[in-house]
Formats: structure tokens, sequence, C-alpha cells
């Protein structure tokens, strides 16, 4: 039987539902049960993946090919259950099924409306999909109060007694602030979020307080009272030191308790070692590195959200702290900024789109490859190496991606047609800007002997892709001629998918995201490795 967790969020954004979800799934996993986590988006974006990451941060990509909401990068760094195309759904998304569906007048003449049509749409979704899992939780993007929230509150207030209380469950997260004028912390944001919740017609049964001290017996009574949940299902929601802390705190706080009562569920403590062992790690590291990341969108971290979390995971295989330096590639486009890399013990170029402050990237690929620091490149970072080593080590000074427009040599160039399993996948250059990269998993073959074979410890692999341009394979004989060699290529041999700098302490691109499948108890092996050869640099140094 699989039952139903809503979370919903009051008072601001950024309180951290996602991490609530992703921590909540932990503790249910870590008592024997079996998760799913969802996430439901109100805006009317079809999908995340062309909205710049500015606005929403990281587009996380599942295997299927989907390009969804960050948050959904946290469910499997948490739980470690893949996601899919199935647990990330917009209004975008359903407006469109919906509209679909009347015009091809599968609504027998009737007027379609927010209720019931979009509101049963919604709860398609959210019990679309399931096999047999024990728990499904929903995430509900926004913030209550949100106008385009109310289908989303409304379709799981009516899931909620379609299912009974017996098989759902909702848990409300809001934020209790410290008042330093009147030196205490107010509960009366969370008492109006509640009303808001309770005027759509949903009581919580849950209620997850954040809070940045500890929420005073009185406090957490008047919540309880007001907000009318029992006393025990008032849970505080400290601050801690590393988000791989959550799962511990939340069950100290009894969370998982909670839910296990209220769906009369008597089971064992979860074993939370995995997750002790983990922070522990990031808690009494033995040394640090300092890794330069050379981007675009330095400014948001969100924008960068699974590779901050797999560079953490690579410091927790190497038990060392992993210092970030996040760097504009832009500076590195004026004379002397290429400085500021001397300090840092890697070079990590990630994923981009657009000229800007290409150049720059490129001369951190270049400062990497003859001062031998390590340097990892991930898809731009990836295509961005490879123009450097055609230009300044193959002798093709004309080198660049068609991205930026016509170049005389179009070393990384746009690809209209490549093989996904036993179809071929076309595309035009004036195709639909939005979903149609070369999304999701798809194999590599890694050549045998190589570096990343072994970093792998296997020559069949698959990653996750998202972009639209490719490093042309026709390069491949004069660029490995002058050093730089494809040791990683799709299974038809067409498309480069790894590259490494033979003569070099550690260089490797790949055209791929690694960052998206690493965990913190599984980290992915290119992350480890690049900060072992990290803690390596910085012994030189
Ligand atoms: N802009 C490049 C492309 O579309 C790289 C994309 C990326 O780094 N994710 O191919």
């Amino acid at each position: 039987m699989t039952r139903f967790i809503f979370i919903t969020g009051g008072v601001t954004s950024s309180l951290g539902k996602g991490l609530t979800s992703a921590a909540l799934g932990a503790l249910l996993q870590a008592r024997g049960f079996k998760v799913r986590l969802r996430k439901l988006d109100p805006y009317l974006n079809v999908d995340p993946g062309t909205m710049s990451p500015y606005q929403h941060g990281e587009v996380y990509v599942t295997d299927d090919g989907a390009e969804t909401d960050l948050d959904l990068g946290h469910y499997e760094r948490f739980t470690g259950v893949p996601t899919r195309k199935t647990d990330n759904v917009t209004t975008g998304q359903i407006y469109s099924k919906v509209i679909a569906k009347e015009r091809r007048g599968d609504y027998l003449g009737a007027t379609v409306q927010v209720i019931p049509h979009v509101t049963d749409a919604i709860k398609e979704f959210i019990r679309a999909d399931i096999g047999d899992e024990d728990f499904v939780i929903c995430e509900i993007g926004g913030t209550v109060g949100d106008i385009e929230g109310l289908p989303y509150l409304e379709a799981i207030r009516q899931l909620g007694n379609e299912l009974g209380p017996e098989r759902s469950i909702f848990v409300h997260l809001t934020l209790v602030p410290y008042l330093a004028a009147a030196g205490e912390l107010k509960t009366k944001p969370t008492q109006h979020s509640v009303k808001e919740l309770q005027s759509v017609g949903i009581q919580p049964d849950i209620m997850v307080c954040r809070c940045d001290r500890p929420i005073p017996a009185e406090a957490q009574r008047k919540i309880s009272l007001f907000c009318n949940v029992r006393p025990s299902a008032v849970i505080q929601a400290l601050d801690v030191d590393t988000i791989y802390a959550v799962p511990r705190a939340y069950h100290e706080e009894g969370l998982d308790d909670e839910v296990c009562r209220h769906f009369g569920l008597t089971c064992p403590a979860p074993d939370l070692a995995r997750w002790d062992s983990i922070t522990e790690r990031i808690r009494k590291p033995d040394g640090e590195v300092t890794i330069g990341v050379v981007g675009k969108y330095t400014s948001l971290l969100d924008s960068y959200k699974s590779l901050a979390e797999a560079m953490t995971h690579g410091g927790i295989a190497n038990n060392v702290r992993v210092n970030v330096n996040w760097l504009d590639s832009e500076i590195f486009e004026s004379d002397g900024a290429i400085q500021r890399l001397e300090d840092v013990h890697g070079i990590l170029v990630p994923g981009g789109f657009g000229e800007r402050g290409a150049e720059g990237k490129i001369a951190a690929a270049r400062f990497a490859r003859e001062r031998k620091v390590p340097y990892f490149g991930i898809c731009f970072g990836m295509q961005m190496a490879v123009i450097e080593a055609a230009r300044n080590l193959a002798g093709i000074p004309g080198a660049g991606s068609t991205e930026f427009g016509p170049c005389e040599d179009s070393v990384v160039g746009l690809l209209t047609e490549w093989t996904a399993g036993n179809s071929i996948e076309r595309r035009n250059v004036d195709d639909d800007y939005g979903g149609t990269m070369r999304l999701g998993a798809y194999p590599c073959t890694i050549e045998a002997g190589s570096r990343v074979h072994s970093i792998y410890g296997a020559t069949e692999i698959d990653e996750r892709h998202r972009h639209r341009y490719e490093v042309n394979i026709n390069y491949r004989k004069v660029l490995e001629n002058a050093g730089l060699h494809f040791s990683g290529l799709s299974p038809d041999g067409e498309l480069p998918e790894i590259a490494e700098l033979e003569d070099h302490p550690w260089y490797i691109g790949v055209q791929f995201h690694p960052e998206l499948k690493s965990k913190p108890f599984e980290p992915h092996p290119l992350f480890t490795s690049f900060i072992e050869a990290a803690v390596a640099q910085s012994r030189l140094m």
C-alpha cells in the first residue's frame, strides 16, 4: 500500500522544503521503507530547461532525459533512488495536457475548468508511475498563498479526502523568525500561514518549524494550539552545519516517529550509521584543498548545486574539506587575471551556455594544461578544453564552437543526428529551444588502459547529458596526434564523450554531467579521483 506525504511551505520561499522532503525520504528509507519523491512546480514553463540559471538555479537532468527542478537532485542524493520524468510536473505540463485533451474532444463537450479538469490532471500525475513504493513524498513548490499554487493545494486536499488519513499526511514547513528588538522567536507568521492553508481546506498534521535557535516550550505550545496540531507534531528544525546532518537532526526531533505514528506503523528506529559517518567525515577532515571553479553563473550558486555537492562528495571520499573559489570566467579575459588561479589545487570548468566568458574558460584550461594543475572540464568545460588544445597544441588557430556563430574550424559543432539506443534522433537548427538537446543517460565506451578506465574500473558506463553541441569527431586524429586523447566515445564511435591529456597529472574533459549521479554515500569516481589529484597537487605547492 502506497501512502502519500504532502509537503507544503509557508511564510517565505527558500526554507529548504526540498531538503526536508529528501531528508524525510532518507529517514523512511533507513527504517526499511521504499520511497519515491516528487515535485509539483506551479510555474507556467513546461520545464525549467528554458529558464536562466539566475532565475531557477540548476536544471537537474534525469536518466530518462527530463529537465527538472534542482530539488530532484536532493532527492537522489539523499535516497539514491534514480529520479524519472514522472517525478516533476509543472503547471505548463498540466495545462498542455488538459488543452491537448480538449482539442481532441476528450472532454465530450464539457466546459473545461480548473476544478475538476486541472485538479484531476494534477491528481493523475501524483498517482502515476508508482510501483511497490511504501511512500510517495510530494513536495508542492512555492509558498502557501501564491495564486499559482491554488490548483495544487486543491488537488492534494481532494486526494487527502479520497485516500483518507490512513494513506495521506500533510506536513507544513514554516519559519519561526527571531526578532532582535523583541528578543524572541515569533510564531505569528506560522499561525498565519496555517490559517491560509486551512482556508483552502487543508489541516496540516505535522508542522516543521525552521529556526535559528531552539524554540522555547511556550512557543511550541502556541504553535500547537493555534495551528491545531498535537504538541509532538511541532518539529523544530534548527539550522545545521551540513545538509547531510539534516536526516539525523529531524530524527532527533521526532519527524519520522510522528509520520509513523500517524500511519499506525510500528517499526524499528532508523539505521542512521551511513549519515553519521558522512557528517563525521565532513566535520573532521584530514586536510583541505581549494578548487577554482571557472564559470559564468557564479553569483547564484544554486546554478551549480549538484556540482558543489559532488565536490563535497569527492572530499568525503578523500577525507578532506573542499574549499571552492567560484570565479567568474570573464575576469580571465583581461591581462594578468590568470594569476588568480595560482593558488588553487585544481581547476574545474563546469557546464555553460553562450559566448560570454568562453574565452576566459579557454584561458583557464590553457593555464591548467601548461602549469600541470589538475583540470576537470564538464560538458562546456570539455568543449572549451578541446578548443584550447586545438588552437594551442594542434595548430588550428581558428578553432571554435558554432554555438558562438560561424567559425573557421568548428571543432565543436551542432549535431543534428545521433543514435539513441536502436533509433536515430534528429534535430533541426530552427527547432524549438526547449527540450531539444541531447538529454538524459547515454552509454559511453571507455578505452581499456586509459586513465578514465582505471578511474571507473569499467569500460562501459552511462552518464547523463544536456547539450546541443558536440566535439567534431573529424578532428580526432589531429587532436590525438597533438596529445589530447579521446578515451571515451559513444558506442558507435561517432561522439567524443571523454578527452584526456597525456603527459599531465590529471586533465580530463567529459561531455556529460557526472555531478548529477554523485551521492554522499557513493561519491562519483571522477570527483573522487579529481579531488585526490588536487590533494597531490597541494602537496607540491
Ligand atoms: N553550451 C554547450 C552545448 O549546448 C554546453 C552545454 C553544457 O555545458 N551543459 O553543447
